[in-house]
């Protein structure tokens, strides 16, 4: 089926949306991206992404070609011309076109904006969070400013990788000992009862779905502890799992080989997904 997209203003079938070989996304990595999560045809905490899409073009001095309500317009048009009852809806904004010169362009270039979508039946019903992810652990190369929602998708894209050659689901990057997040997931752990995961800073992408899970962890009465944690911390511990738009809550079962408590999905993280998937619901638009 062809898809309906959304390129600078304009609702094209897919095969007909096209961006300039210009574009400094393409020659840079010039551009941010937001992806939403769809429940029931509606978005999940679209508020969130729109709060940090902005954050992230400021962060960059990039001009926003799209205000918040046009912008939730777009995004609701496309669940509906594209049918779409759970999946996700991806947002990139460029710096634009302009000729290839490392210095940012002109104030009159406009910035470019493609969104679409991608249909994901059994996003909520997933077999993975009743199975548990496996991860692998790689060293945490990217680039210092991960708090940025960027384009540049190369390292996690090798991460995946290395994660699928080894077997694996994904992979958790290590810096200085310690995890800093998935590859595209923020990662947790459990010890007794308390929820761990690693304090907001440039060093991780500042999920949206984590500020919703550790809100949500903290209105049951569960114990949020944010620090870092080590790679030995969480291969001991009693639970892990990672949040993000398109996973919610999923649980992780083994860490490098190693089983991560009984090896099975923990009760924590499968009480999380529920939480976070029945109080998402009743705010999704
Ligand atoms: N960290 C990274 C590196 C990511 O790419 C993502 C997902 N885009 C996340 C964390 C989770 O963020 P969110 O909950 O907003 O999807």
């Amino acid at each position: 089926m062809t898809r309906t997209v959304y390129v600078n203003g304009q609702y094209l079938p897919e095969t007909e949306a096209t961006v300039s070989i210009f574009d400094r996304g393409f020659l840079f990595a010039d551009g941010v991206y937001e992806v939403t999560s769809v429940l029931g045809g509606k978005l999940l905490d679209f508020d969130g992404h729109a709060i940090r899409l902005q954050r992230s073009l400021d962060e960059l001095e990039m001009k926003n070609p799209i205000s918040k309500d046009d912008l939730l317009e777009v995004h609701r048009e496309l669940v509906r011309v594209n049918n779409i009852d759970e999946g996700l809806v991806y947002l990139q904004i460029t710096r634009g076109a302009a000729d290839r010169d490392f210095a940012y362009p002109a104030d009159d270039v406009a910035p470019t904006i493609v969104l679409f979508t991608q249909a994901k039946p059994g996003l909520a019903d997933s077999a993975k969070a009743k199975e548990g992810m496996k991860v692998i652990s790689i060293e945490d190369q990217r680039w210092g400013r991960r708090d940025i929602k960027t384009v540049q998708l190369l390292y996690p894209s090798m991460g995946k990788m290395a994660a699928k050659a080894a077997g694996a689901d994904d992979a958790w990057m290590i810096e200085d000992g310690h995890v800093t997040e998935g590859t595209s997931n923020n990662a947790y752990i459990v010890k007794g009862n308390t929820i761990i995961t690693r304090q907001l800073s440039n060093d991780i992408l500042h999920g949206i779905t984590r500020a919703a899970v550790l809100r949500f962890a903290k209105e049951a009465q569960m114990n949020v502890e944010e620090r870092a944690f080590t790679l030995q911390e969480a291969q001991n511990a009693d639970e892990a799992f990672i949040t993000s738009a398109s996973t919610f809550v999923m649980p992780v079962v083994e860490i490098d080989g190693v089983a991560v408590g009984r090896g099975v999905p923990g009760a924590v993280a499968a009480r999380l997904r529920e939480i976070y998937l029945d109080e998402s619901l009743k705010t999704a638009i």
